[in-house]
Order: C-alpha cells, then structure tokens, then sequence
C-alpha cells in the first residue's frame, strides 16, 4: 500500500492553504469579515476551521506551484468554466473521519440568486454519504462522553462546538445514512438528533431515528426554540441549551407527537389511521426486542388520542401483525 498521497488531497490542501491565507489577508472591513462578524466567527474561529476565501485566482496558482495537472481540479469540480468554482465564497475545508482534506464548501457572503452552498464534486474521497462534518475532530470527545449530537449544517456544529457542546457532528446537507451510522456507532450507541426546527428538519429526524433505531441506537431528539441550533446559541446561553438537550425527547415519544399532528384525532377515521401508523413504528420496536420501550409507546399514545392503554395495545397488535 502506498503511503504517498493522492493527487486530490495533496491539491486540495495547497488550495486550502492559498484559501486561508487570503481570508486572513483581507482587511477587517472586507464583506466577507463582515459576513463573518454577523455570524459570530472571530479571527481564532475562523482560523481553528481553517476558513478561506476565494477571489478566484487561488486555483491557478496552485496548480502552477504544485504542478499537479489542471484535470484533476477539473475533475474535482474545483475549476468550472476555467474559473475557481468558488469565487468570492467563504470557504470551509470538509474533512473526513481520518482528517483527509477531501473536499470544500463554498458559502455565499451576499444576498445573490446562486445557491447559498456549493461544493465540490464527489468523488473517490469525498463522498457525502460517508463523511460527517468535524466528526474527525469530535469522535475522541464523543467517545468520552458517550453520546453524540447531530445537527444539518456547519454553521450549527461549529456555534455548538464553540459553546462547549463539542460531542457534535453535522451531516452535509444531505440525509443521515447507513454508512454514517456505521462511522458513529465506533464511538457510541447514543444519539441526539439536533436538525432544523422546519418541515425539512422534521423529515430528517424522522427518517435518520429510523436508521438509526434499526441499527440499535438510543435516540432522542432535540425540540427547540429557533430555527436552527446556530441560532438557538445566539439567542441563548450554554445551560439553556445544556437543558434543552436534557429534555430531548426520547424516540418514540417524539413519533407519536410529530405524527399526531398530521391527522385530525377528533375523527374516528383519522385516529384508525394514525394507529396504523403508528403500528409500523410499534412492530419496529418489537422487533428491535425494546419491550420496555413498547409499553412506553402504546401509553403514550393511548393519552394522545384519549383512550385506554389496553385498548391500543390490543389494535397495535391486532394492525401490526
Ligand atoms: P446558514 O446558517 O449558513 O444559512 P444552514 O446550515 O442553516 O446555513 P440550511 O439551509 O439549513 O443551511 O441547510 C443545511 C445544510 O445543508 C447546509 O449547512 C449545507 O451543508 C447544506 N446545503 C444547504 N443548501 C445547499 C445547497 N444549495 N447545496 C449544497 N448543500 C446545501
Ligand atoms: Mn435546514
Ligand atoms: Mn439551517
Ligand atoms: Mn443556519
């Protein structure tokens, strides 16, 4: 096995260098200092990240100092139309679980018709789907603390990380997968999910305790004031959070809440459709042996819909056969 590095990496991380440099470069009242200002990220944080910035001339110097041929910036996705594919963004390195400089995110500093982020194109070494973002920096901790928080986006994890909650890792932009799991499950069996407070953060939570249940984590999940947890640390201080964490909700008690809300339990219709429901997640849990957590789940539901315990036990059963 060679131990010489891949041409993407060893390019990536020249590229990151020229990057940092000229974020470090630019004078205080440069737009992209003053985006990082509004969001809370001093001259240390940005430099513990490695953040950069782009003016679009980055990657051709590059690639004439290192002599790495142009095709493989191309095929990175790091030069687009024979231009830095991330000119004029912050640029934030994405490490994988081995601390491997394999890919960049590229965020906008304006208000511009252009997606917010961009990155760079997967390949080989940077894949989505297996990476999590600072898990390379946060596994020790979250070994040692037994327990791992998961947010969507970096601006969350790091605002977190900074406050002190540095058991963190964020999944990038994309859903929680299997291989993920995989990757966490080396440090520990407990999970809080922490996405965003909207629709989309609601279909991710649901989807990834599914996962995530199914490979025999504990999970709970984070239910908070703010849109996102970058947000929640603006608006409050560490033991407000710290509590927010405490009080997840378990699993299965979030299932039955999140659930409820999509049928009218006024109806009789619609609460023989939402036990249907609910009997999917009740032979899950049979499934996984947790008959502690059945109990739980079937009481929770009976005060949900007003009924009694033995009756929902009795059509959980009957439905999820
Ligand atoms: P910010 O706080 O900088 O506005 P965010 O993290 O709150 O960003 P969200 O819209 O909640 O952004 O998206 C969550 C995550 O999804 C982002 O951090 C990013 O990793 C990813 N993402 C969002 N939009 C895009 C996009 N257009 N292309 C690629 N990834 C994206
Ligand atoms: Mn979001
Ligand atoms: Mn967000
Ligand atoms: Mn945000």
């Amino acid at each position: 096995k060679s131990h010489k590095k891949p041409k993407e990496i060893e390019l990536n991380e020249s590229l990151n260098k020229f990057y940092i440099d000229r974020l470090l470069n630019l004078p205080s009242y440069h737009k992209v200092w003053e985006f990082l200002k509004n969001r809370n990220i001093n001259k240390d944080t940005a430099e513990e990240f490695e953040f950069g910035y782009s003016t679009g001339e980055e990657i051709e110097k590059v690639l004439e100092d290192t002599l790495i041929e142009k095709e493989i910036a191309v095929n990175s996705g790091l030069i687009k139309n024979d231009r830095d594919f991330f000119n004029g963004r912050l640029i934030i390195p994405i490490r994988d679980n081995n601390s491997s400089l394999v890919g960049f995110a590229g965020r906008l500093i304006e208000n511009v018709n252009s997606p917010k982020y961009i990155n760079s194109q997967e390949n080989k070494y940077f894949k989505k789907s297996k990476i999590l973002y600072m898990y390379h920096k946060t596994k020790s901790i979250i070994q040692k603390n037994d327990f791992a928080i998961i947010t969507e986006g970096y601006f969350d994890a790091i605002s977190m990380y900074k406050m002190g909650f540095k058991n963190i890792v964020a999944v990038l932009g994309s859903n929680l997968t299997k291989d993920h799991a995989f990757e966490l499950f080396k440090s520990t069996n407990k999970i809080i999910t922490m996405f965003d407070m909207d629709k989309a953060g609601e279909k991710a939570t649901i989807s990834s305790i599914d996962l995530l249940f199914e490979k025999g984590f504990q999970v709970a999940v984070a239910n908070y004031d703010a849109k996102d947890p970058d947000e929640l640390t603006k608006k409050h201080d560490k033991k407000y959070i710290a509590e927010i964490l405490k009080k997840s909700y378990k699993f299965h008690e979030y299932i039955v809440d999140v659930k409820a809300k999509d049928y009218d339990l006024k109806n009789e219709f619609a609460v023989e459709e939402y036990l249907k429901e609910m009997a999917i997640w009740y032979k899950k849990i049979q499934q996984s042996n947790r008959f502690e957590i059945m109990e739980v789940f079937s009481e929770k539901i009976s005060e949900k819909i007003d009924r009694e315990k033995d009756f929902v036990k009795k059509v959980l059963i009957e439905l999820s056969k």
